[in-house]
């Protein structure tokens, strides 16, 4: 391939999804050179395939901070452009009273930190119900805050926002490993040569701990499969994000809604599974009410990968340039049908496409947005664990000013890499 690469820059950013966008929005604005290297295209990945969510509730609490800032990025960010953000409001409906219980124990912690979500009891539930549901909740918790924007238009639209001050981006140009010197970063190998950089942030999403390891790096990251549907146009009344549990709808900018549900999950074993076990396993035990564990050829897949690999020759960044997964229907269709139970506004929906994606996630799920003690100059800012959409503007804000030495926006503390070292 011929591409005209800078030979230096300030900061250079593997991956073009919301978080490498991100990062480099913030620096450029800043004033500092920044080229971001993308092996496939801007958002090709997770962050084109989300639902959409930009949500406090329910969210761990260490990454509430970023949420709350996250809000006022995303307000400049439409201003810009429409990226469809709009605060909806998002609810998770309650099935049970346990269920609310559970939410009330969330909600005192996230109110502290100064979220506005509160509960609705069953009674209340048509003050933000448009729409009668013949179903028997006990009540939702609720943010009239929260919200949802259109993954693809905003990844692009905050890369552009980039470009317009200095950012540099480049498709279809994997990053192959760092180029260190001394002890420390001095650049990034790509496929069309070298670029000598003060400081790389990896922002690979599911890619990020096969780069890491060839760089010497250790960072526990998995995958997990999930599938999402969105109806063609429909007219039923409802604008607000909504969790019912077994099922998941936002109203799109097209007109039609994304539907999914939290047990569209699964978890494939892979070789790395086996390496991470101990890591993993109290996560699977939590989540096993909605991540499935599932043995196929993605074992074998992983296991064709090479974990070692030079930089001097096609590396597998660069044989896989998008990584597009088929989605599994039985979930999204289940998801669909418990939809149209919960609210009959949704019996004439039709589906109009389906996919899927791989989400990266750590053992603990919160990301990890932090510089790698042992390498200078490297910066980690990957394993959103199913979260990053929502958070990734502030998210990349944070890991500037990481990279640039400043005081942080937000306690970094909570997604320091170290926190996994043995
Ligand atoms: C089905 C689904 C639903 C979700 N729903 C939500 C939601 O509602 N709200 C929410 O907040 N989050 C949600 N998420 C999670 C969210 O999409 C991700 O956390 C977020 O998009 C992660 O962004 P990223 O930039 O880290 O990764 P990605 O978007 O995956 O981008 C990483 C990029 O790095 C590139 N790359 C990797 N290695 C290299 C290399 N060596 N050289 C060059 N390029 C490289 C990849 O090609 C890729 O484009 C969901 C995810 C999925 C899959």
């Amino acid at each position: 391939m011929t591409v005209a690469l800078p030979e230096r820059v300030d900061v250079a950013i593997v991956g073009a999804g919301i978080i490498g966008m991100s990062t480099a929005w913030a620096l450029a604005r800043r004033g500092l050179r920044v080229a971001v290297f993308e092996k496939g295209t801007i958002a090709g990945e997770q962050s084109s395939r989300n639902w959409g969510w930009i949500r406090t509730v329910g969210r761990d609490h260490a990454e509430l901070p970023l949420s709350l800032h996250a809000n006022g990025l995303w307000r400049e960010i439409q201003q810009a452009e429409n990226v469809g953000y709009r605060q909806t409001g998002l609810a998770y409906l309650a099935a049970s009273e346990a269920e609310m219980a559970r939410h009330a124990v969330w909600l005192e912690r996230a109110q502290a930190l100064g979220v506005t979500a509160r509960l609705i009891g069953a009674a209340d539930l048509p003050e933000i119900l448009s729409q009668p549901s013949p179903r028997a909740w006990a009540g939702a918790l609720y943010s009239a805050d929260d919200g949802v924007a259109e993954p693809t238009l905003a990844t692009h639209a905050i890369a552009r926002l980039a470009q317009a001050a200095t950012c540099q981006i480049f498709e279809r140009c994997a990053v192959r490993g760092l180029d260190q010197a001394g002890g420390k970063v001095a650049g990034v190998i790509t496929e069309a040569g070298r670029v000598a950089a003060d400081a790389v942030v990896l922002a690979g999403g599911a890619w990020s701990r096969l780069f890491c390891g060839n760089s010497g790096v250790s960072f526990p990251q998995l995958k997990v499969h999930a599938s999402v549907l969105r109806t063609a146009p429909l007219e039923t009344g409802l604008d607000l994000a909504i969790n019912g549990g077994d099922f998941t709808c936002r109203k799109r900018l097209d007109g039609g809604y994304s539907v999914s549900q939290l047990g569209a999950s699964y978890a494939d074993l892979t070789p790395d599974s086996i390496r991470l076990m101990r890591q993993f396993l109290p996560a699977w035990l939590a989540e096993r009410k909605y991540l499935k564990l599932r043995f196929g050829k993605r074992f074998f897949e992983e296991l064709a990968l090479p974990r070692r690999f030079p930089l001097d020759r096609e590396t597998p960044f660069e044989r896989q340039r998008t990584l597009d997964p088929a989605p599994t229907m039985k979930t999204i269709d289940v998801a669909l049908a418990k939809l149209k139970q919960a609210f009959p506004a949704f019996d004439a929906a039709t589906v109009a496409k389906a996919w899927a994606g791989f989400i990266d996630v750590t053992p603990d799920a919160i990301p990890v947005i932090s510089g790698v003690d042992h390498v200078p100059g490297f910066f980690l800012a990957s394993g959103f664990s199913g979260h990053g959409f929502g958070i990734g503007p502030a998210a990349g804000a944070l890991m500037a000013d990481l990279v640039q030495g400043h005081p942080p926006l937000v306690d970094p503390h909570p997604y320091r890499l170290a926190r996994f070292a043995r």
